[in-house]
């Protein structure tokens, strides 16, 4: 009796000493209280690794079991994601948040039900041209793997997003996510490996690493079986795949400015700037983050803004907000230092730091500035937006586009004066240009279009879709198959 006891003793102990040594065995794994199936992917822990290479060589094989399926099977594949993300938003944007520690649940969960208006397979498509000389085909053909940065402001939700469009056109990737989100983000790559798997029998589509760092996003950028960078963050990041030897497509960081002027419908430019800037506390890279309005408007817009969940603060309390928010540049001529423990606060959380009590429900702390506050020149992420007075719309736009800085990221105007609205679109030759709506409609939120989580600005290729992660490939027949 007693020996049978010993055996199975050491069998446990065996079994959890194996474990340990497993790749389940990762901080991020180990700590994951989501982890609810036992890990067991026959390649490791579902997609989660610990080495670059491990994971690269696992989204090389899975590309190339891709390759011998059909664009159906890459639907299946696709679906299991936006499934999940839609069945399961609750528990997962629960568990982004506590995580992160950064936005709002109610938008952590849409974020994750909206994967569904991300675009798969039906963006694909191929071109020809028929003539004297036959017939000339162009098809967009997948890279292979992917290596793909992800931002903490939407860990989960970019890397579904990337997941969607990257498998779409036929690629595998691997992801080193943000060390403050990798724990939702590696849990999310498990749960999707296990269901595609299912679904088409590849397990490994998406893969990531483990334990994030600097290193291992540079191994990425360095390893030959990676074909393409795809890099969603702010300036750092940005300027690093810029600089990097591989193509790269970067969405980078942004300034919205927004401009309102004399005709604008002053109710809705209200609540647009609300329900933008105040999106996961404005942690969204389009969001609304400075207000410039002519000066015959500024009252009135800003007693509307109160009426749509903003509370307004005085000069001296946006001073005083910005005072800790913000703090000098290390070096002369630097940027102001942004407090990164007040990024996705909650605008009751930021009014307490100086001493006020807001009315539950508010969503956004606003008031006038003058056009040097730190909140107009930085991206502060959190939900306090100035609002700074202009003499006219020329004067704003001029302002909007000093606040830019050349990001080519996202501007906004509220105006029906359609000669304001072409001079402020051409002035700040922005990636996108929003009139008379928040800035989700340009993502096909309350507006035409569809969503993608990187935008991509620098490099040009704007709100990305399947096709934009793709090879175009031409063949060629000769004098023949023009058919009439
Ligand atoms: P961040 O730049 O701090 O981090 C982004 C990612 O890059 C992380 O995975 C981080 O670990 C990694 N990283 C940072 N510096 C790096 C370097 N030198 N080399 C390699 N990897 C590096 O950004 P964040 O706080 O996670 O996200 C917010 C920023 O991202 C904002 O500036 C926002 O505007 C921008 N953003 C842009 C888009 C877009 O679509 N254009 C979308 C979301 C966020």
């Amino acid at each position: 009796m007693i020996q049978a006891n010993e055996q199975a003793v050491r069998t446990v102990v065996e079994e959890v000493l194996a474990q340990l040594r497993g790749p389940s065995a990762t901080p991020a794994a180990a700590s994951s209280a989501l982890s609810s199936v036992p890990s067991s992917g026959a390649d490791g822990d579902w997609g989660v690794f610990s080495q670059v290479n491990d994971a690269v060589d696992a989204a090389e094989r899975a590309f190339r079991q891709l390759q011998d399926k059909t664009i159906e099977d890459r639907a299946r594949a696709i679906s299991c994601v936006v499934k999940i993300c839609s069945t399961q938003c609750d528990e997962l944007g629960r568990a982004e948040l506590e995580e992160t520690r950064i936005g709002r649940l109610d938008h952590k969960i849409e974020k994750l039900q909206i994967i569904k208006l991300v675009p798969g397979v039906e963006f694909l498509r191929s071109d020809a041209l028929s003539g004297d000389r036959g017939l000339t085909v162009t098809e967009y053909a997948p890279f292979g793997v992917i290596g793909a940065i992800t931002p903490v402001t939407h860990s989960l939700p970019t890397l579904a997003g990337n997941v969607v469009n990257m498998v779409a056109a036929g690629n595998t990737l691997v992801v080193n996510p943000h060390p403050s989100g990798a724990r939702i983000a590696c849990e999310g790559v498990r749960r999707f490996n296990r269901a595609i798997r299912d679904a088409i029998g590849i397990e490994n589509l998406v893969t990531i690493v483990s334990e994030p760092t600097l290193e291992t996003a540079n191994e990425i950028f360095e390893h030959r079986g990676v074909r393409l960078l795809v890099v969603t963050g702010g300036p750092g990041v940005a300027r690093a795949a810029l600089a990097s030897r591989k193509r790269a497509i970067v969405a980078g960081p942004g300034n919205p400015p927004v401009v309102v002027d004399e005709t604008a419908d002053l109710d809705n430019a209200a609540a647009s700037i609300v329900s933008g800037a105040a999106y996961d506390n404005n942690l969204l890279c389009i969001g609304e983050k400075e207000v410039f309005a002519v000066e015959s408007i500024f009252d009135p817009l800003l007693e509307a803004v109160s009426q749509n969940g903003g509370y307004r603060l005085s000069a001296d309390q946006m001073a005083q907000l910005a005072g800790i928010a913000f703090s000098p540049p290390t070096e002369p001529g630097g940027h102001l230092v942004l407090n990164r423990d007040l990024v996705g606060a909650d605008a009751s959380v930021l009014a307490e730091l100086i001493g006020v009590r807001v009315p539950v429900g508010t969503q956004l702390l606003y008031g006038e500035t003058a056009g040097d506050s730190p909140f107009v020149s930085e991206e502060q992420m959190m939900p306090c937006v100035p609002f700074v007075r202009c003499r006219d719309a020329s004067a704003g736009i001029e302002m909007a586009l000093e606040a830019e800085h050349g990001f080519g990221h996202t501007s906004i105007i509220h105006s029906r004066n359609v000669r304001t609205m072409t001079e402020m679109g051409r002035a700040m030759n922005t990636t996108l240009f929003i009139k008379n709506g928040p800035c989700t409609a340009a993502l096909g939120l309350g507006g035409e279009g569809y969503l993608s989580y990187s935008i991509a600005t620098p490099t040009g290729e704007g709100v990305t879709n399947p096709l934009t992660f793709t090879r175009q490939r031409r063949w060629a027949m000769v004098d023949d198959l023009r058919l009439i």
